[in-house]
């Protein structure tokens, strides 16, 4: 009886992985597939729990303890817009879970054959997850200093220290019992996971995370392998493949390659902002962009990274429903990569309650743009930026962008000419047809309502 419950718990877990990963594909089913993979992890545990030859209680309660210390508040305190370093700082605790228990098994049992390669891979992947993603929460909490840092034949070091890794790994996989290698091979582990990072700037972290979500997986799943665990298997090589496919979007999304993340050094060139101040541009008043506003049929609004900063989002959902409400066809257009982590606007706007099928992804919403009427643009910059179409030097060249040029008047909310994340200029500020409302977005957005509202009690 036993026997057969373990098999049954644990497939129906990897089941509500499987469904949780499907079901949070679309803002509309995501809460389902949140409570799904909530389940499966429950019935994993719990199966777990059960197999008293795998168990001591008394070191799983102190663990749960100090989890749970480390976890909760963490979950509680840090703002959305942190979630980056929340999530580099999770995937450090997986992967050295992961590697300490490679670690206890080859002392315990020194296996040999493939599950010696499954270990050893596990190790690799593990401490190297574990450096790697302690640099990366570093660099985006900016404890540490968040551009690249690059010298003379860095990636020759780096792959040598990799190389140099690997060939002691498989002189274990050959003969096990050569323990005092196994110290060795573990710290020059935990060395390449810090260079790794040294050469990426804090800017590309992001997409680095979605990279080193995908390694902890490999390294579960191989530990998997170690430890005789199915589910682990499973639920490893899901969040392996999961991890690798959203980088893989996310250089997409910027135009990026692989090497170009991990070797480009991105965020050495700051491409002067200060000649974008001397450029003129026209600026406007909350009065005047109400007006605007209140006499368009359709407006797309462009929210991004600063609106996130802003919290601004609850204020955008009141001027959606005064808007709205006055007859004014309202849109979100969405950008892939707009914010720092993908989905960051969905998520905040699905927090305010703003109606799903009005957010539009950027191939719907790109060929709106010349019906539109007004183009707003709250706190974005380089997803808006026309030089990724224009000019083939730019950081961001080739990258998609939103064509909010096309519009018939563009309104940009940010608090200066600061540039975005790539650090560049944007002509879309310059154009006779922007108007530039500067302000704090939440603030800015704030006044209009006020306005659009004093508007409507006039009339
Ligand atoms: P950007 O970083 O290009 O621009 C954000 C703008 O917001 C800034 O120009 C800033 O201008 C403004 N801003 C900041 N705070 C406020 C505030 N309180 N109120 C109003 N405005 C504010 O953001 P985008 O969303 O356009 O682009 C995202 C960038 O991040 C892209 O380059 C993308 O490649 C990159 N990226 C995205 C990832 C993702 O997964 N989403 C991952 C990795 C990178 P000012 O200071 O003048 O206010």
């Amino acid at each position: 009886m036993r026997n057969s419950i373990f098999p049954a718990l644990y497939i129906l877990a990897a089941a509500g992985f499987i469904l949780a990963i499907k079901w949070m594909n679309s803002p509309v089913t995501a809460r389902r597939g949140v409570i799904a993979g909530e389940i499966g992890m429950l019935l994993a545990v719990v199966g777990t729990l059960l197999r008293h030859e795998v168990v001591t209680y008394q070191w799983i309660l102190i663990a749960f303890f100090i989890g749970s210390a480390l976890g909760v508040p963490l979950a509680y305190l840090m703002p959305m817009t942190a979630v980056p370093q929340r999530t580099a700082f999770s995937h450090a605790c997986g992967a050295l879970a992961s590697a300490l228990i490679g670690t206890a098994e080859y002392y315990r049992h020194t296996p040999h054959g493939f599950v010696m390669t499954a270990l050893v891979l596990e190790t690799l992947l593990g401490f190297l997850t574990f450096t790697a993603s302690l640099m990366a929460f570093g660099k985006l909490q900016e404890i540490l200093p968040t551009r690249p840092i690059t010298y003379r034949g860095q990636n020759f070091v780096n792959l040598g220290v990799f190389a140099l890794a690997v060939a002691i790994g498989i002189a274990l996989i050959l003969s096990p019992e050569r323990t005092w290698l196994f110290p060795i091979f573990s710290v020059l582990s935990l060395i390449f996971g810090v260079m790794l990072i040294v050469p990426i700037g804090g800017a590309d972290m992001p997409t680095v995370i979605a990279l080193l979500n995908s390694y902890a997986g490999l390294s579960a799943s191989a530990m998997g392998f170690v430890l005789d665990n199915k589910l682990l298997i499973v639920a490893g090589a899901l969040d392996g493949s999961s991890g690798f496919i959203l980088s893989v979007i996310m250089c997409r999304a910027m135009n990026r390659s692989f090497s170009n993340v991990l070797f480009g050094a991105f965020g050495t060139l700051q491409v002067s902002a200060q000649k974008a101040a001397e450029r003129p541009v026209r600026s406007a008043s909350p009065e005047e962009a109400a007006e605007i506003l209140d006499s368009a049929r359709s407006v797309v609004i462009i929210p991004g990274y600063g609106m996130a900063v802003a919290q601004a989002q609850h204020k955008l959902r009141e001027m959606f429903d005064v808007l709205t409400r006055r007859g004014v066809d309202v849109r979100f257009a969405i950008h892939p990569v707009a914010g720092r982590m993908p989905g960051h606007m969905n998520v905040l706007l699905a927090e305010a309650n703003v109606p799903y099928d009005r957010l539009a992804e950027m191939d719907d919403i790109n060929p709106e743009f010349p019906r539109a009427d007004v183009a707003l643009v709250i706190g974005a910059n380089d997803v808006v930026n026309p030089a990724a179409k224009t000019d083939k030097g730019s950081p961001i060249a080739g990258m998609p962008i939103l064509n909010a040029y096309e519009a018939r008047t563009v309104m940009v909310i940010k608090r200066s000419m600061s540039p975005g994340f790539a650090g560049i200029d944007n002509d879309l500020y310059h154009m006779d047809k922007t108007l530039m409302l500067f302000g704090d977005a939440k603030v800015f957005v704030g006044s209009i309502v006020k306005e659009l509202n004093a508007a409507v009690a006039a009339r």
